[in-house]
C-alpha cells in the first residue's frame, strides 16, 4: 500500500548509465541532460550549433559530467506528468569493480548503451553481469545508429545470445547509417521521422508499408516476453488477439522489474535520435523506488536485519556514496536516502564510524545549476555540505536511532540462467 506522504515517489526514477568504454555513455547522458535541462528552452533553437555551444562549455566546466548524481526532469510525452529522474553515475571502466558495485546499490534501474556497429562487447558482459547480481532492471539502447556497420539486430542477437537474456525489441530503426531516418515505437504502432538536427521537431506517422513485416516479426517477439508475466496476454497471444497498449505497457513494465526482461530501443545520440524516446521508455519500464525490494540494516550485536520502505515519514537512513572535493564550498558527500527525511542543520548519526556528525547545507545538483534545499527525503539523492567524517559506503541514520549498518542489496538467484 501506498501511502500519502509516499505518493510523490512512484513520479520518481533513479537511474545509471552503463556502457563499455566509446559505446556512447557521455553523449547520451549529455542529450539526456540537454532534454530534461530546465533553463533550454529546446523549441526556440533552431540550428545545432546552440545546443553543441552549451555543451562543450558544460563538458569545459566538467558539470555534467562529475556530479555523482544529477536531478534531471521529464514530462512523459504525450501527457502532463511530470517526473524526477535522478541520474546516478556509474564508472565506466570494469576495473573499478568496487566502485560498480557501490553505484549498483544506490541506482533503482539501468539504461545500458550498445555501440550498434560492435553489438555486445567484452567488457559490457562484466558490468552487465555486475548488474545482473544485484537484480537491476534494465533497459538496452543500441546506439550509433547512424554509424557505418550499424545493425539494431547485431546487438539484439548478441543480447539474447551472448548475455542470455530476454529481449523484447520495442523499437525498430528505420534506415541505418547514413539512411538513419527515425524509429518505430513497436508497441504504440507509430513511425517517429526526426526532420530537424536537434531531434526536436518529429513527425508521426503510421508504420510505413516497407516497415510492416518486420516490426510483425519484432512485435511477436515482443508479445511473447510480456506474455510471461502476463497471464491474460498469453491466452491473447495464443488466440491470436491484440493486447492493448496499456495492457502491453503493464506487462512489460512488471517484465522489466521482476522477471528481468530487457526492452530494447535504439536511435544515435550523437544526431540526436531516440533519446526522447529514450526517457519516456524509462519512465514506462523502470521501477519507481516504491517498486523495488526495500534496503535492510543489519542490527548492531544482533544477527537480525530491519527493512527500510521508501517513506519519508520511517526512519532515517541514508548511504554516502561518493565523496567529491569542491573549489568551492569545499567537501560534498553524495547521499542516497532510502528512509526518513535529511534535514539541513540537524545531527546524524554516521553508523559505520560511530560518529555524530552535523549536517550543514544541502544541495540538489541540475544539469547546469545547483539547488539549495532544506531537506531531501526518501528516495531523493543529493549532496551533503558539512559532514567531516562520512566516507564512501557510510550509512547515516538518526541522531540517537539503535545502531544499524545498510546491508549490500541481497544477491538474488539470476532468474535468467545462462
Ligand atoms: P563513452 O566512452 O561511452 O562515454 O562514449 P562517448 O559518449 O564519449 O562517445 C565515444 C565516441 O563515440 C565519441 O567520439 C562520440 O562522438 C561517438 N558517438 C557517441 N554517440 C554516437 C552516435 O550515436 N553515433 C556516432 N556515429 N558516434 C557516436
Amino acid at each position: 500500500m501506498t501511502t500519502k506522504a509516499q505518493q510523490y515517489l512512484t513520479h520518481f526514477r533513479n537511474i545509471g548509465i552503463a556502457a563499455h568504454i566509446d559505446a556512447g555513455k557521455t553523449t547520451t547522458t549529455e542529450r539526456i541532460l540537454y532534454y530534461t535541462g530546465r533553463t533550454h528552452n529546446i523549441g526556440e533553437v533552431h540550428d545545432g550549433a546552440a545546443t553543441m555551444d552549451w555543451m562543450e562549455q558544460e563538458r569545459e566546466r566538467g558539470i555534467t559530467i562529475t556530479a555523482a548524481a544529477t536531478t534531471a526532469k521529464w514530462k512523459r510525452s504525450g501527457t502532463d506528468q511530470e517526473y524526477v529522474v535522478n541520474i546516478i553515475d556509474t564508472p565506466g571502466h570494469v576495473d573499478f569493480t568496487i566502485e560498480v558495485e557501490r553505484s549498483m546499490r544506490v541506482l533503482d534501474g539501468a539504461v545500458a548503451v550498445f555501440d550498434s556497429s560492435q553489438g555486445v562487447e567484452p567488457q559490457s558482459e562484466t558490468v552487465w553481469r555486475q548488474a545482473d547480481r544485484y537484480g537491476v532492471p534494465r533497459i538496452a539502447f543500441s546506439n550509433k545508429m547512424d554509424k557505418t556497420g550499424a545493425s539494431f539486430e547485431l546487438v539484439l542477437n548478441d543480447i539474447k545470445e551472448r548475455l542470455g537474456a530476454v529481449a523484447a525489441p520495442v523499437q525498430y530503426p528505420m534506415g541505418a547509417e547514413n539512411e538513419f531516418k527515425g524509429i518505430i515505437d513497436i508497441v504504440r504502432q507509430r513511425a517517429h521521422f526526426y526532420t530537424n538536427d536537434l531531434g526536436t521537431d518529429i513527425e508521426e506517422t503510421d508504420i510505413p508499408a516497407e516497415y510492416l513485416d518486420k516490426v510483425a516479426e519484432m512485435r511477436a517477439q515482443l508479445i511473447e516476453a510480456a506474455a510471461e508475466v502476463d497471464e491474460d496476454l498469453m491466452m491473447m497471444y495464443l488466440e491470436g488477439e491484440e493486447p492493448s497498449v496499456e495492457q502491453l505497457v503493464a506487462a512489460l513494465r512488471k517484465g522489466t522489474i521482476e522477471k528481468r526482461i530487457f526492452p530494447v530501443l535504439c536511435g544515435s545520440a550523437l544526431k540526436n535520435k531516440g533519446v526522447q524516446l529514450l526517457l519516456d521508455a524509462v519512465i514506462d519500464y523502470l521501477p519507481s523506488p516504491l517498486e523495488v525490494p526495500a534496503i535492510k540494516g543489519k542490527v548492531e550485536d544482533s544477527e537480525d536485519s530491519i527493512e527500510f520502505p521508501a517513506d519519508p515519514e520511517g526512519k532515517l537512513a541514508a548511504l554516502a556514496f561518493k565523496i567529491m572535493a569542491d573549489p568551492y564550498v569545499g567537501r560534498l558527500t553524495f547521499v542516497r536516502i532510502y528512509s526518513g527525511t535529511l534535514q539541513s542543520g540537524s545531527y546524524v548519526y554516521n553508523a559505520s564510524k560511530e560518529k555524530r556528525e552535523r549536517v550543514g547545507r544541502l544541495l540538489k545538483m541540475h544539469a547546469n545549476s545547483r539547488e539549495e534545499v532544506t531537506e531531501l527525503k526518501a528516495g531523493e539523492l543529493g549532496a551533503v555540505i558539512g559532514l567531516k567524517d562520512a566516507g564512501t559506503g557510510n550509512t547515516l541514520i538518526g541522531d540517537g536511532d539503535d545502531k544499524v549498518l545498510l546491508e549490500s542489496i541481497d544477491v538474488p538467484e539470476p532468474v535468467i540462467k545462462l
